[in-house]
């Protein structure tokens, strides 16, 4: 690698960060307890016949980055967060143990680090204290960032309110990315699938709405995720991208690491840009002391 090419990949800005499976790897069986949770939601609550469930949680998951947007891309209702507190709220975090080596990796680069998630708030919490790395993120990209619930009294129902004496349409109150499109792809071929009113990882609009919401520049941003997918999406979306836990390059992936403590050995340009930066600072104040010296 020439010094030029080297120069303008150490010019990174933010650090998006995956969570789950990401920040910690899949053996401590987190994952699998909440596919469980899930398939017993989906067994309880929207009683899908029970010869069904584990199949259909698992291609939902593929075709739409989560089960639960995949259920309501289907028509099933139900109310998001008790989806959420069910499937999370009886998870095994005891299994997640403080990390003081991420911990230490995290706090030393010099960068704006996030966190791009596609679970909710409490779970991302949960998960982050119990690793120890609660206070090493600027901030949580998550469900409800890009899923806002739906107040009844909200301004734009106030306005909609004065416009109009009919029922309110409420599909005027969301984004123009969920309204333009009725139908998403499946893989590669042409079969049609309903498109979820859910936002998130790997569509592409959930990429773009969270460079847009982190207010970063793709080309000055690292993606790490897990998920091959959501890696693909990352780079259509125009991010430099890492994924973590799989030893081989995937399509649209920059670098692969099999764990993310592996960071420092693979991605040194994460910290030679602060030390870059040091020179040029002492340099400049070598000068401006000559100068006032004079
Ligand atoms: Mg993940």
């Amino acid at each position: 690698m020439d010094t030029v090419e080297r120069l303008n990949k150490a010019n990174y800005e933010c650090l998006l960060f995956d969570m789950d499976d990401t920040l910690y790897p899949m053996s401590t069986g987190v994952n699998y307890a909440c596919r469980k949770n899930i398939e017993e939601y989906m067994l309880q609550f929207l009683e899908i016949e029970a010869s069904e469930v584990p199949r259909m949680c698992l291609e939902l998951y593929k075709e739409y980055g989560t089960t639960m947007a995949g259920l309501k891309a289907l028509g099933y209702e139900f109310d998001n967060d008790e989806f959420h507190a069910f499937v999370h709220g009886r998870l095994p975090y005891e299994r997640l143990k403080p990390d003081p080596v991420l911990r230490n990796l995290l706090l030393s680069m010099p960068q704006r680090k996030i966190i791009f998630t596609n679970a909710d708030k409490a779970h991302a919490d949960q998960v982050l204290t119990r690793l120890g790395l609660d206070d090493c993120f600027e901030g949580i990209i998550c469900f409800e960032t890009l899923n806002p619930p739906f107040e009844p009294n909200s301004y734009e129902d106030e306005v909609y309110r004065c416009l109009s004496s009919e029922e309110p349409d409420y599909n005027l109150f969301f984004s123009e990315s969920e309204r333009k499109a009725e139908v998403i792809h499946a893989g590669n071929d042409d079969t049609l699938l309903p498109k979820s009113q859910i936002l998130c990882k790997p569509s592409l609009e959930a990429m773009e709405a969270a460079i847009q919401i982190a207010n970063v520049d793709p080309k000055k941003t690292i993606f790490f995720d897990d998920s091959i997918r959501n890696i693909a999406s990352g780079k259509a979306a125009g991010l430099h991208t890492v994924i973590v836990g799989n030893s081989e390059l995937v399509p649209g992936a920059d670098l692969a690491l099999t764990s993310i403590h592996n960071i420092k050995e693979a991605l040194p340009e994460i910290w030679e840009e602060e030390e870059d930066h040091f020179e040029q600072v002492v340099q400049s104040t070598a000068v401006d002391t000559v100068i006032v010296l004079a």
